[in-house]
């Protein structure tokens, strides 16, 4: 008798047992789905573990497996091992975890099963729904033969072409082939193509063919580098863990190129993960120029049914390097062989909802037990890294200048407590910060101005009783916007209201508007500079495939000064960028967290480091009213490793990560005295255990959350804090099935392991 131990996709923390019945046992395998009863329904699971061991279960209690979906594991044994490691790590669900790595296409599949009924093998999967995007019409070539002489000319290289490549869209094909869509009809006729109509979403890059580059010749601090690297892959060096720490614009991508050529040569798998909101275009066809169509990119624009493409091609071997940001950590590519995140630093790698993951720790893990080579790069290593460098867990790799001609530019700093309003009358366009600005236009060169806070006003102020009007729901501080109507409006939530002519406290007093948001300062600089053209980039104006027109217009010299947020920070290369300004550096420093300084300086760093990053060199200005800011200071003098060093001191001080080791429990409900009460027994719980009571975990509260209420739930925290990591995980497993018990709709409690955000 064999048994098979199963994950579902339900948020239940466990795996489940089940009995394999003989005429499937020889195709219940790990990674393999299968149908499962749970409860009164048909579900799909994962089979994780097969064993002849009867399970500690009643027989008369332990069903059998109902169906097969797939022979072949649908999930390689690295990557289901990879998952499970993950699950027990976060104390995550097994089933959650499972659904992160298949893709949605994939998982639908049992509801189509499920009417089918029992499934046995080699039945064909039910028909998967596509949903959005719009019509576009694959071709592909089928295996008849023609006849001979009978084709020529377009028809005869369209079919040679769909012969070498597989599926080519029509669309792709009219501009390679002028009139491909004649010659189409014509095999189609012949029996010799088929045309498939599909939802597709992709941006406009895929459809052009990427026009290969020739690498550069590398400088010789990045072919130590990519040596080193290439050591590690050769199995020739001890230290297969890398963080690239390279100045912006020092060619790091250059490397990561190179090193996963190499890679490809010894037939191994590449994967590389980048920020989100670095996922550009421009990024994007930098690799294609270097690799083709060998390259899997996945992003959040893709279609299901896309994304489920360059799952399947990877999953079979046909693609072997993965592009895209966090979630590609669960990319199916096989015999991995180099895992690179890039910005590694970068806050956006932290899942902030279901399974709370880390990807950059994360890589580190799957790289680790996949026996891979990992690279991390930054220009601003994260604290977590460097620690780990220190500890001699990641081999440090530097790259000291720039890849090109460029130095690093001048920074300023503007101490706005003594340095007053150019001739705009705007505090925050100084004069120094003016006139640079002009000098820039005169130029005829551009310029980036970085403000964090987007809207119009970050505060809506009552003149008589002074309150800051907030969100209904959030005990957030309402933005007001301008444009589409001009209405305040929760950044956390979706709550928008038209500006109130009076205080909707007191009913009495006029409101004003505070502060300077991203909208307002866009205006303050075009009625400033009327001969300028001046543009936006932040999430109002520009979401996902918008900003990269934005950037393209920017770098076609359609625009003169751009004003925008983070969006503006991250891995552009603009060559005509010679001025960056940055209006309010303590906007950036003030958040309520221990990381608020390693943030904001990393935001100084990255900023900075668009300005001159060609021959023409550049200049930074920072203002601000705490000029002996650390961040601000060190940023200034491009000295990351002392920044690295200083901030170090001051956490091994705190006793906070990478000195030391988190968790934070957090409840959250509509009732406020219910969501402390809740949290309260989470605070008693982790008081009770030995661990706390010896000392070696410090718990901390439970306290309100810095955002005290959300969406219309009150928050509280418990914050667990211990210098090893071992103690700290045995009193969150025992917090595991509180939760469990605790946690219903009503009653929302997470646990985040390593946590990014202290909101
Ligand atoms: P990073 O990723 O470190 O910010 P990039 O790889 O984007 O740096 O390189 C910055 C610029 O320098 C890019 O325009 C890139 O094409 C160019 N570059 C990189 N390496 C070289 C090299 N060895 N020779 C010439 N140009 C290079
Ligand atoms: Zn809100």
């Amino acid at each position: 008798m064999t048994f098979a131990d199963i994950g579902i996709p339900v948020p239940l923390g466990r795996s489940f047992s089940y009995r394999v019945p003989s005429r499937f046992s020889g195709d219940v395998r790990p990674g393999a789905r299968v149908l499962c009863e749970f409860g009164r329904r048909k579900m799909l699971g994962i089979v994780l573990d097969v064993g002849d061991e009867p399970p500690d279960i009643a027989a008369d209690k332990l069903k059998d497996i109902v169906g097969i979906v797939d022979p072949h594991p649908v999930l390689p044994a690295e990557l289901l091992a990879f998952l499970r490691e993950l699950s027990a790590y976060y104390f995550a669900p097994i089933g959650e975890v499972l659904r992160l790595a298949l893709p949605a296409v994939e998982r639908d599949r049992v509801k189509a099963m499920e009417t089918q009924g029992m499934l046995l093998p080699g039945e064909a999967p039910g028909r998967v729904k596509q949903v959005g995007g719009r019509q576009v019409t694959f071709a592909s070539a089928t295996d008849a033969v023609e006849t001979p002489g009978r084709l020529r000319g377009q028809a005869a290289a369209i079919l040679a072409l769909l012969r070498a490549t597989g599926e080519q869209s029509v669309p792709r094909l009219q501009q390679r082939h002028g009139n491909a869509r004649n010659a189409l009809k014509k095999l189609e006729t012949l029996g010799l193509v088929v045309l498939e109509k599909r939802r597709v979403k992709r941006p406009d890059i895929w459809e052009q063919p990427p026009e290969r580059d020739a690498p550069p010749v590398l400088n010789a601090a990045q072919q130590d580098a990519v040596a080193r690297i290439r050591q590690a892959l050769e199995g020739e060096a001890e230290q297969r863990a890398f963080l690239l720490f390279g100045v912006t614009g020092s060619g790091k991508t250059e490397v990561y190129m190179h090193a996963i050529a190499q890679c490809l040569d010894r037939e191994r798998g590449a994967l590389v993960l980048v920020p989100e909101i670095a996922l550009t275009p421009q990024l994007l066809g930098r690799f294609r120029a270097r690799f083709g169509d060998a390259v899997a990119v996945l992003h959040s624009g893709l279609a299901d049914a896309d994304r489920h493409q360059m799952w399947c091609k990877l999953r079979s071997g046909e693609l072997r390097v993965a592009v895209g940001a966090r979630s590609a950590l669960f990319a199916p590519v096989l015999e991995l062989g180099l895992v690179v995140v890039d910005e590694e630093h970068d806050g956006s790698f932290k899942q902030e909802e279901g399974v709370r993951y880390h990807a950059r720790d994360m890589a580190l893990l799957r790289a680790h037990r996949a026996g891979a080579v990992v690279v991390l790069g930054s220009a601003t290593p994260s604290l977590e890294s460097v620690a780990l460098v220190r500890r001699n867990k990641l081999a440090e790799i530097r790259l000291l200048e720039r890849a090109t001609q460029a130095t690093l530019p001048v920074v300023d700093i503007i101490d706005l407590k003594r340095i007053g309003a150019g001739p705009s009358g705007n505090k925050m366009l100084s004069l120094p910060l003016h006139r640079a600005m002009a000098a820039t236009l005169e130029a005829g060169e551009q310029t980036i101005i970085f403000l964090n806070r987007r809207g119009f006003a970050p505060a809506v102020v009552c003149d008589s009783c002074g309150v800051a009007l907030s969100c209904k729901q959030c005990s957030v501080a309402l933005t007001y916007h301008r444009r589409a109507g001009g209405r305040m409006r929760c950044h956390y939530c979706d709550y928008a209201v038209p500006l109130p002519s009076r205080c909707s406290e007191c009913g009495e007093g006029e409101v004003l508007l505070e502060g300077l948001g991203t909208e307002k300062l866009e205006s303050a600089i075009g009625a400033a500079f009327p001969d300028a053209r001046v543009a936006r980039l932040d999430r109002d104006v520009a979401a996902g495939a918008r900003s990269a027109k934005v950037l393209d217009r920017m770098r076609g010299g359609e625009i003169d000064i751009l004003v925008g947020t983070q969006m503006v920070t991250k891995g552009h290369d603009l060559p005509n960028v010679t001025l960056v300004g940055v209006v309010n550096a303590d906007a950036a420093l003030s958040m309520p967290d221990f990381r608020a300084a390693e943030r904001g300086f990393q935001l100084l760093v990255q900023v900075a480091g668009r300005a001159g990053r060609h021959e023409r060199g550049g200049r930074v200005l920072v203002q601000t009213r705490d000029p002996q800011h650390p961040a601000v200071r060190f940023a200034a003098s491009h000295d990351v490793p002392g920044f690295l060093a200083h901030e170090l001191g001051d956490r091994a001080e705190v006793g906070y990560p990478p000195f030391g080791r988190v968790a934070l429990v957090r409840v959250a409900a509509a009732d406020e005295a219910e969501a402390r009460r809740v949290a309260g027994r989470f605070g008693a719980h982790a008081r009770s255990c030995p661990q706390a009571a010896s000392g070696d975990v410090e718990v901390l509260g439970p306290a309100a959350a810095p955002i005290a209420r959300l969406r219309s739930r009150y928050r509280f925290r418990v914050l667990l804090r211990s210098k090893q990591r071992r103690p700290l995980r045995d009193v969150v497993a025992s917090l595991v099935p509180l939760r469990e018990r605790t946690a219903n709709k009503k009653i929302r409690v997470v646990i985040d392991i390593d946590p990014v955000s202290m909101l």
